[in-house]
């Protein structure tokens, strides 16, 4: 025929049969082809983020399939969007289909017979995202192909999915980082550049975004949580990731060892079915190199958000090409990629040398279209699940009853916070109208009571309890099995809360709050003499920083003092009375609980003043992901602070700052290397490297006066700047966890993802014990591990580090190290934090090799030259959750530049009203 026709003719005849076959849903519709000007999945191009979400304002216009909204705005301004996606009948009675969702998802007053009624009249709602990790870009691709069929196509398998399950599609759950490493591939083509953005791709959190699902800290995550998690209330949540370009070409549910048991074991197998039916039909279509029940854990809830919702949480992990170009095996082109023996969860080993963008696109594509279909298949099922799962948890009957969280904390600001995260997650909190007794011990009026046997019982109950972590070797007495990602969580420590478990029922008047805030405590009259603060509570840092931009001074006790049956403990703050001050302190203590006191008459004691307008600099590092979130952070609390740029070393560095930080993952390559001006152009100069005229002029600020404060491995550089008097005591850290980020160039490259595989390697031949396998697990004799987990630590809270904390709090501890002292002439420590000495050390999570750690030290202050050194060993700031100890780190940016005042000078304070 096409021999006989003329082309116009041809070419009209096929418009005609494709408008045939779409119509009437998609008539207008334009092929991605055409929309964008190549195929999706091509060698070196992506499409790019705006003009996707386009294409989807497209197919919301052109069908009645596609709904498009902009739920809000991203950290850096971009759009964040949900399409839906369904037959035009369910778009018709969505907010009926919502209602269902939320209505089995509090099954209180439902009896069985009403809700199979609910189930079989509603439809499961699938969520599904893609790159919330911006490196992985295939994903972004394969959504627009996933979108044009199901907009378009009139098979019966497109129907089905489309009459029986709605589709939530976030296009990306970090738009910014698409703008970023899309913008970068096209803007470094054909330029001696990386073509991999060389920072972090989400402004503050980086890789680290898809660790926020309970601290709830980035916009991106509270959009997601809020807008459409806690909104829609979908039945299943399929995240969409890459992994390393040489393991499996496809990781799907099941998930490896262990789980948290607070997930209701309908999910597990919901997971194992959806993730099996992806298996299937990828193997079905010939696809190779399909990977289930290794590398992915599922303890942490930092990841997990869904799994304490009632929802199955759908991983897939696809291998990822060069970003858009190929990859091509470095072994040889013609040797196959990953693993190539055959097994139970790895059926069929993946047999070429090459992998492609178009093949991720691909997988992926199968592997979403499976799980809609399975889902749609079985959709009165997953809604009936989802109601027995929430209906278990209203059911409660185990330990613990409840949790109370004490009315009178040390820091009211980090109750709230505590409280916040729960209520942000959907929880139910309630509070005590009068005084009640709960497992033996009586609580005030105010006291906070939250209940296992709620819906959401399951996130309330893993915040809330300590975690035992399975203690899992690789063989019995061997050494541990990695896990992937941190091993404690327990909220109450991470933030300095007394939260107390309550093992069976209690007579409590408990009213639910509807409107949280900080506890409340009046300000005071002004005083005479000075406003007071307690050194406990955060908040008082947020204070600081707000009177210090205000040019009022603030002083700190240096001693503890007793008046009038009241003892103020050292560290104290001591602000002058005067309406500026009384402004600050007013809107502070209003915002935060922050509870000040007035004074008429001067503590005698002396003090330290602190350096008006402390200028902080923040060696942020390019991608490391500690500096990022220790940049929020900053930003939160209000200091005065600038990210340390190379170009800053050309001048005087006292002239910029008083206080330097080092975050964990800052080397001394970092500093004197840094990156490469050969291979990132001049908007990455200030992560340029200083070299060694720059660490010789670094060491030399600190010993005229600066103040440096490292933490964790940063310790190593400065004692390696400053030759500290500290060595390290526990052996180094091997076994490390694969958490992506600072290391990787794209993809998750998750470390554990082959644990099991280099296990079976090394029984079949133990000759062949690569340098994976040695940088992945422990060998027995040195065995100390500690994958983030809390553990006790002392307190000196008599020193200017320590003010505020308590005798004994838990610390997070990753991968870290503890030192020991060793002698010097020169310089003095003061050990702040130890490890006890004696008793338990482990709080929660999992730890190998205790003894290692008993009385050594854990945070020591260092006097150098006229400078002053802070190292804090353990990550003391760790993805901003751990705030209990953040005192120990503000402390050291403050103090450092502070000057002593005498009890006589600290006593003429009286009213002041700027300093200006
Ligand atoms: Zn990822």
């Amino acid at each position: 025929m096409r021999r006989l026709s003329p082309a116009p003719v041809a070419t009209v005849f096929v418009i005609a049969l494709l408008s045939i076959v779409s119509a009437p849903a998609s008539a207008q519709v334009q092929t991605p082809e055409a929309f964008f000007g190549f195929t999706i999945g091509a060698d070196g191009e992506l499409a790019r983020y705006p003009k996707v979400l386009e294409y989807f304002q497209h197919l919301a216009k052109q069908t009645d399939r596609v709904r498009y909204e902009e739920i809000g705005k991203t950290t850096m301004g971009n759009s964040f969007a949900l399409v839906t996606i369904s037959s035009p009948a369910n778009l018709k009675r969505f907010d009926r289909l919502v209602a269902i969702n939320r209505r089995l998802a509090d099954p209180r007053g439902l009896s069985d017979a009403e809700a199979a009624t609910l189930a079989a009249e509603g439809r499961p709602f699938y969520l599904l995202y893609a790159t919330i990790h911006s490196t992985e870009v295939g994903n972004g691709q394969t959504i627009v192909l996933l979108g044009h069929k199901l907009a378009t196509e009139n098979s019966p398998a497109v129907r089905e999915m489309l009459d029986n399950a709605v589709l939530l599609l976030v296009p990306s759950q970090n738009p910014d980082g698409q703008h970023l490493v899309v913008d970068h591939w096209y803007k470094t083509k054909g330029t001696n550049f990386n073509r991999v953005y060389p920072d972090l791709y989400h402004k503050y959190a980086g890789h680290d975004d898809n660790r926020d699902w309970f601290m709830f800290t980035q916009k991106e995550t509270r959009m997601m949580v809020e807008r459409v998690q806690n909104h829609f209330k979908p039945v299943i949540t399929h995240d969409m990731h890459q992994q390393g370009s040489t393991g499996s070409r496809i990781f799907v549910p099941p998930f490896m060892d262990p789980f948290d048991p607070n997930i209701h074991p309908i999910l597990g197998q919901e997971q194992a079915t959806v993730g099996q039916a992806m298996a299937t039909a990828l193997i079905a279509e010939g696809k190779e190199g399909i990977a289930s029940v290794e590398g992915y854990d599922q303890w942490a809830p930092a990841r997990q958000y869904m799994l304490y919702h009632g929802q199955p949480r759908i991983l897939t992990e696809i291998a990822s090409a060069s970003l858009a170009d190929p990859f091509v095996n470095p072994a040889g082109k013609d040797r196959p990629l990953g693993p190539q023996e055959a097994r139970q969860n790895f059926p069929k080993p993946y047999t070429k040398g090459e992998w492609r963008l178009s093949q991720i696109v691909d997988y992926g594509l199968t592997a979403a279209l499976a799980g809609v279909s399975h889902v749609a298949k079985y959709r009165t099922e997953f809604l009936t699940n989802f109601y027995k799962v929430h209906k278990d948890w209203v059911r409660w009957k185990g330990a613990p009853y409840a949790f109370v969280v004490p009315a009178v904390q040390r820091d009211p600001l980090a109750t709230y916070e505590l409280l916040d995260v729960l209520r942000i997650g959907a929880v139910e909190i309630e509070q005590a109208a009068s005084p009640f007794t709960a497992g033996g011990k009586r609580y005030d009026a105010g006291s906070w009571v939250i209940r296992v046997a709620q819906p959401y019982g399951a996130f309330a109950k893993t915040m809330l309890e300590r975690q035992i972590y399975p203690d899992l070797r690789l063989f019995p007495g061997g050494p541990p099995k990695v896990p992937y990602d941190v091993t404690g969580h327990t909220l109450g420590y991470l933030l300095g809360v007394d939260v107390d478990p309550i093992e069976t029922a209690f007579d409590a008047q408990l009213t639910r709050v509807s409107d949280l805030k900080p506890r409340q405590s009046p300000l005071p009259a002004a005083p005479r003499w000075a406003y007071a603060i307690g050194p406990e509570s955060n908040a008082a840092f947020i204070a600081v920083a707000r009177l210090q931009a205000a040019n009022v001074p603030v002083f700190r006790t240096a001693d503890a003092r007793s008046v009038a049956a009241r003892t103020y403990a050292p560290g104290t703050w001591i602000v002058p009375p005067g309406a500026e001050a009384r402004g600050v302190l007013d809107a502070a203590s209003k915002e935060t609980g922050l509870v000040v006191t007035g004074l008429d008459e001067a503590l005698p004691v002396s003090g330290y003043r602190l350096k008006p307008g402390t200028r902080i600099g923040l060696w942020r590092g390019a991608n490391n992901m500690p500096g990022g979130w220790l940049k929020w952070t900053f930003e939160q609390y209000g200091f005065k602070h600038d990210v340390v740029s190379s170009t800053d070393f050309a001048g005087d560095l006292s002239s910029k700052y008083d206080t330097i930080v080092l975050p964990t993952g800052i080397t001394r390559q970092t500093i004197v290397g840094g990156l490469d001006p050969a291979r990132n152009d001049k908007s990455f100069e200030w992560a340029y490297g200083v070299g060694e005229a720059g660490w010789k002029k670094l060491a030399q600020w600190v010993r005229d006066g600066g103040t440096l404060v490292a933490i964790g491995n940063a310790v190593d550089t400065a004692q390696q700047l400053l030759d500290l008097p500290i060595a390290k005591a526990l052996p180094e850290a091997r076994g490390r966890r694969g958490r992506g980020g600072a290391a990787e160039s794209a993809g998750d490259r998750d470390a554990a993802a082959d644990v099991t595989r280099v296990l079976r390697d090394t029984f079949s031949s133990p000759a062949s014990l690569s340098a994976t396998l040695r940088d992945r697990v422990i060998e027995p004799e040195s065995l100390f591990y500690c994958p983030g987990s809390l553990l006790r630590n002392d307190f000196d809270p008599s020193h200017p580090i320590g003010f505020g904390m308590p005798a004994s709090w838990p610390v997070f501890f990753e991968s870290d190290q503890a030192y020991r002292i060793t002698p010097s002439f020169g310089i003095r420590p003061e050990v702040v934090a130890r490890y006890p000495a004696a008793g338990p050390i482990l709080q929660s999570g999992w730890l190998l090799g205790e003894d290692l750690l008993r009385d050594q030290a854990n945070v020591v202050a260092f006097k150098v030259g006229r400078g002053y050194v802070v190292t804090l060993g353990s990550q003391v700031h760790f993805r901003a959750q751990n705030r209990a100890t953040y005192k120990l780190l503000f402390n050291a940016l403050f103090h450092g530049p502070s000057t002593m005042v005498s009890a006589d000078e600290l006593s003429r304070l009286g009213p002041v009203t700027s300093t200006k």
